[in-house]
């Protein structure tokens, strides 16, 4: 018989740990295995708020794919996926077509807008090494336009839309590299505003409140504005107008209000909320023997209910069962349920400061910052191994 095809699209959080771990797992004629990702490098997600900012070096968060996969196990086409075709299983590439066997979907996430008016079309998200790119450098255009036009002070206000993770993790990234921007530029600083608007009655919603306060404090020390209880409305090429009705003036807007699944998974007809497949126990959707979904395109939910939410975490893990099941799949062996083991959240507020929540310890300060580091350096040893940690991490 033929020997089956699996075809992992996204090099993600999830589909990289998936790809990694298989090419461990499977025997020498198994399976073939290929790997599909839009970009021939891997990108850390988690740390996309500091090459946003300026505050960290775009490299240090982009990975080559060759450098993470043993080609002779795994082959890689660098293209972007337009369509997947799950009656015919088959990938539509925008330059061809790819069939399958078994199929993982590890695509991540898009912004999430709720159709507000405007957002798609003017404000700026952080969601890849180019929209990252994209966003320091406007930033820096910002201050050189300025310059040459002192009557526009709204080209010195920077909002940010949503005050989740990465809206606080991305203000305290801004906070550090704007005074040096104003420096740079010869700039007021008194002039530059940062302003963090979040709909909900207060940051990070759900988060444990000491820990949110220490946050705001931080963050409002470092010049950050909130502006809490307060939906945005619109987002105009002017700015955003708020639920209220008031207007800010920003040439600026970054919209960190949430995000949903990946469009290409609603598309193909998987049964989706906010564009994320709810998965069987293990990781398949449903109805589907032979698609695997994982990472931020799928969802499933706690004992009380409420769906996990989308992180790095989780994608993870479920990349590690996602390959187990895949070759207990092909082996006719018993799948194994994936339950996620959650060990807590950190999250940075800039330089040295961060705050956390560690099994069921908090955290906060320095130590916080620590740990936030020991995550990330965690991250890079198990996708490659200390040469990898040697070379991205800024000690
Ligand atoms: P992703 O990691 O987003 O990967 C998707 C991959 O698919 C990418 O490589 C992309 O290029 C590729 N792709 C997309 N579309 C196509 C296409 N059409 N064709 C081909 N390839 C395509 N979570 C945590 O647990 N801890 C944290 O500290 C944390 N910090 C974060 C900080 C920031 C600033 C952000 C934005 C998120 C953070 N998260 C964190 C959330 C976490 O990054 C995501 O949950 C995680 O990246 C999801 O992994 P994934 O594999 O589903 O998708
Ligand atoms: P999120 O959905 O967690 O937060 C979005 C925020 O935007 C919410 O507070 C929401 O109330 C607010 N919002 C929504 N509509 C609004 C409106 N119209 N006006 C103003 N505010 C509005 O999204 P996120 O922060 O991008 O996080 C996405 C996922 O990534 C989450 O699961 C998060 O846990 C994870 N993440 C984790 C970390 C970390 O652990 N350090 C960092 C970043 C992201």
């Amino acid at each position: 018989s033929q020997i089956p095809r699996i075809v992992i699209v996204g090099a993600g959080y999830g589909g990289i740990v998936t790809s990694i771990r298989l090419q461990k797992e499977l025997n020498y004629n198994e399976a073939d295995v290929t790997l599909i990702n839009k970009h021939d490098y891997h990108y850390i997600t988690t740390h996309l708020h500091m090459p946003a900012a300026g505050t960290d070096d775009p490299k240090n968060a982009r990975v080559d794919i060759s450098k993470l996969i043993d080609e002779f196990k795994v082959d890689f086409i660098k293209s972007t996926v337009v369509e997947i075709n799950s009656e015919e299983k088959k990938v539509i590439l925008e330059d061809g077509a790819v069939s399958y066997d078994y199929l993982v979907i590890g695509l991540g996430g898009e912004p999430e807008t709720f159709g507000i008016p405007g957002l798609k079309e003017y404000a700026l998200s952080i969601r890849s090494i180019n929209s990252v790119n994209y966003i320091r450098e406007h930033i820096e255009y910002m201050f050189a336009k300025y310059k040459n036009d002192e009557s526009r002070k709204d080209y010195l206000t920077f909002v940010v839309g949503g005050s989740g993770f990465t809206g606080i993790e991305f203000v305290g990234e801004l906070a550090d590299r704007l005074p040096k921007l104003c420096n740079e530029f010869n700039v007021d600083p008194s002039l530059v505003r940062i302003i963090n608007v979040e709909a909900a009655p207060t940051a990070l919603p759900g988060f444990d409140p000491d820990l949110v306060k220490y946050a705001m404090d931080v963050l409002t020390e470092k010049g950050v504005e909130f502006m809490i209880s307060t939906p945005i409305k619109e987002c105009t090429p002017d700015g955003v107008i708020l639920a209220t009705g008031e207007e800010i003036k920003s040439q600026t807007v970054v919209w960190t209000g949430g995000i949903r699944g990946n469009s290409l998974v609603e598309n193909a007809g998987f049964e989706a909320v906010r564009g994320r497949v709810k998965v069987d126990e293990y990781l398949r959707a449903p109805g589907f023997d032979d698609v695997f979904i994982i990472g931020d395109c799928s969802v499933m939910f706690k004992e009380d209910g409420k769906p996990y939410p989308p992180t790095a975490q989780i994608a993870m893990q479920q990349g590690a069962t996602c390959a187990y099941n895949l070759a207990a799949s092909i082996r006719g062996d018993k799948l194994k349920a994936f339950k996620p083991q959650i060990k807590g959240t950190v999250a940075s507020l800039g330089k040295g400061e961060a705050i956390g929540v560690v099994g069921e310890k908090k955290i906060k300060g320095y130590t916080a910052a620590i740990m936030k580091k020991i995550i990330d350096i965690r991250y890079l040893y198990i996708i490659g191994g200390i040469p990898l940690v040697l070379k991205k991490t800024r000690l």
